[in-house]
């Protein structure tokens, strides 16, 4: 290996040039922006035309169950939302783009350097102000969403006191806990060798251990209100089905969703002893007890066929092969160099950044193999549903949720299989109907 590199030995074979140059690194990084941009825009082109095209006729199955306006209301938000979304999507496209090759990050190394303030302190400024950009560029379609297209379909029941509160709540939060683990990152990838990213990783499962532990009770409270699920048929139908299913009950509530969206839905959330079941008081109010029974024996499935602990399992796997694949490119200069930054090891913030920056761009295309992993458990769980409690109550529920939510019935076949973490809800009637 040496001997290769050695001045005095002029003729032993050398090494090639290494393919990874930064010329390289910005041409692969181009074409995979490119190609997934690309593929993202022409999805949402096919999904859109498809649901537009359905528009006017309900699918046969749900013909006796959902009215046609429903159905076309569906199309219409269906459409609404895929089209805000493109346009959120180029307008990230555009910040990525500013950012890396057209030279913002590298404007805001050179600012951030010139702080009177330590290295850690001056990353921790860059994390911040990328954060704040990035921020500013979501902030009018996140107002869009709600005041724009929840409004206009009747799902919004918000004041915009209550969304600018609930935004700063976030911020806070958000600030609360990432700045402090930020730092810590920052500070073993300078101080803990080149193992740091093994110690990142173990901090940042135990990060994921502790937010767990502090949703439900201390960062959910900040934005709703949950109180006992009150005394009645639907508590005694899920406190038998807790029962049934050997499951103990370590708190059942409900939460004031309807302060902000007319929405529905149910969560576990938690874990040991802070786990919690979670209802929305909008799920209540229009579900029938034996309705929600179902849809609570769906969430139960996913913790008996042990899909939250195989996700966790996932997770923890990815991020560790994630921070072993940062490590390696934050000492590679054609890194910084191919995404438009001088290479700063000094300034491990700026590689953390470029990192979280790129990446997407490459994982775009692992996303159906995601939605394929959450459709199956899907499946299982309804499967799980119908056995302990009951597919005819599962449908009944599925198809008012679906009908509520304006959710459409015929999504993209190729888009749903690469976006839908949910199979369709044909597909999920079908098969409890054949259970
Ligand atoms: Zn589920």
């Amino acid at each position: 290996m040496g001997r290769a590199f050695s001045h005095t030995s002029a003729g032993a074979p050398r090494a090639g040039p290494s393919p990874l140059t930064a010329p390289a690194f910005t041409a692969a990084f181009v074409v995979a922006l490119a190609l997934s941009l690309a593929l993202q825009l022409w999805l949402a082109r096919r999904h859109m035309t498809h649901v537009a095209s359905h528009r006017d006729a309900v699918p046969p199955a749900f013909a006796e169950r959902i009215p046609l306006p429903a159905h076309r209301k569906a199309a219409d938000y269906t459409v609404a939302r895929t089209r805000l979304h493109v346009a959120e999507t180029l307008a990230e496209t555009a910040l990525l783009i500013a950012l890396t090759l057209g030279g913002g990050l590298a404007a805001l190394v050179g600012w951030t350097s010139s702080l009177p303030l330590g290295g850690l302190a001056q990353d921790l400024a860059l994390i911040v102000a990328v954060a704040v950009l990035s921020g500013l560029v979501g902030l009018p379609f996140a107002y869009r969403q709600t005041f724009g297209i929840e409004a206009r379909f009747g799902f919004n029941r918000t004041t915009r006191a209550l969304w600018a509160a609930d935004l700063v709540k976030g911020i806070l939060v958000g600030a609360a806990l990432g700045l402090p683990f930020a730092a810590l990152v920052l500070w073993l990838m300078k101080a803990a060798g080149t193992l740091w990213w093994v110690w990142a990783w173990a901090f940042w499962i135990g990060f994921q251990f502790l937010l767990l532990a502090l949703y439900p009770t201390v960062i959910a409270p900040l934005f709703n209100k949950f109180s006992p699920l009150p005394e009645g048929p639907a508590r005694a139908a899920i406190e038998a089905l807790l029962a049934r299913c050997g499951f103990e009950n370590r708190g059942l509530f409900v939460m004031d969703g309807s302060r902000r969206s007319s929405h529905g839905n149910a969560f576990f959330t938690g874990f040991g002893r802070a786990k919690r079941i979670v209802f929305f008081d909008t799920l209540l109010e229009r579900l029938a007890p034996d309705e929600i029974e179902a849809v609570l024996a769906h969430e139960l499935g996913h913790f008996r066929l042990k899909h939250v602990l195989k996700r966790m399992l996932w997770m923890a796997a990815f991020s560790l092969a994630f921070l072993a694949l940062l490590a390696w490119l934050a000492a590679s200069p054609w890194f910084y160099e191919g995404l438009g930054v001088p290479a700063a090891p000094e300034r491990p913030g700026v590689a953390l950044l470029l990192f979280f920056l790129a990446l997407p761009v490459f994982t775009f295309v692992l996303a159906p193999l995601a939605s394929l992993y959450s459709r199956r458990h899907e499946f299982e769980a309804d499967a799980f549903a119908a056995k302990h409690a009951s597919a005819g109550s599962l449908v009944r529920a599925l198809v008012k949720m679906y009908e509520d939510n304006a959710a459409t019935l015929t999504p993209d076949p190729l888009h749903s299989a690469f976006h839908d973490s949910h199979p369709p809800a044909a597909a999920r009637i079908a098969r409890l109907g054949a259970a």
